[in-house]
């Protein structure tokens, strides 16, 4: 048996960080989505592969190896062995992630090692299809929604803390075009499952995020 809890949402919403905070409450495991689609977007970056070279970019999936860790209480994501935690979340890989993860075959072969991962466990994991394609069965559902501007401002902070040099209004353009290009996917489009509960954070503080994240998680499990 296992427990499973989906948070779905657009970019900035706050899901990677109210997942990793209730993962630990809850002693959950955490499996980032975005993180496995951005650690093949880099790859594609590293072999100098284009967007248009669709054969090239699938054929990744058979030739590297996407691990999730924990180092000194932080998730951590390895490729190929090294740790790309910060590598990833870098302009460079946010602007060509989401064209990567409209791939059918990406998206298929992720979803697979995902539900793999997941067997017999107890997971959070955070993405834009995961109650609806990838876990349409999950215990807990969950769509955390907030504006494109406050989504863009707290990104800019995250960023300006971890170095990331990208401005405000760069940031707003790419959360706009990724929140399009993820909401017209043809395959694991970014919706709100019609069983998740709907969370607007836009005037919440990341504690009262995950406060209300837990108490909808604590709810569902006793009904
Ligand atoms: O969540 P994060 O911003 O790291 O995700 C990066 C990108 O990966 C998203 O913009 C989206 O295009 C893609 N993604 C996806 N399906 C998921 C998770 C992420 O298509 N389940």
């Amino acid at each position: 048996m296992s427990f499973i809890v989906a948070i779905d949402g657009p970019a900035g919403a706050g899901k990677g960080t109210v997942t990793e905070e209730v993962s630990k409450k809850l002693n959950l495991i955490n499996i980032g989505s975005g993180s496995a689609y951005r650690a093949i977007a880099l790859e594609t970056i590293n072999r100098n592969i284009k967007l248009e070279e669709t054969e090239k970019i699938i054929k990744i999936l058979d030739e590297i190896d996407i691990e999730f860790g924990m180092k000194n209480n932080k998730d951590i994501v390895y490729l190929n062995g090294k740790d790309v935690t910060e590598r990833i979340r870098q302009k460079d890989v946010s602007n060509i992630v989401s064209q990567v993860s409209s791939i059918k075959e990406v998206r298929f072969k992720l979803n697979e090692i995902f539900r793999k991962c997941a067997q017999g466990k107890n997971i959070i994991m955070e993405g834009r299809d995961i109650g609806t394609y990838v876990f349409p069965n999950a215990d807990v559902k969950i769509y955390l929604d907030a504006t494109p501007e406050e989504r863009a401002k707290r990104r800019y902070k995250q960023n300006k803390e971890k170095g990331i040099k990208m401005t405000y209004e760069e940031i707003l353009e790419n959360i706009k075009m990724r929140d399009k290009n993820d909401m017209e996917k043809e395959i694991g489009a970014l919706k709100q499952a019609e069983d998740a509960i709907y969370i607007d954070s836009t005037e919440m503080s990341i504690e009262e995020e995950v406060k209300k994240v837990m108490e909808v998680i604590e709810n569902e499990k006793n009904s």
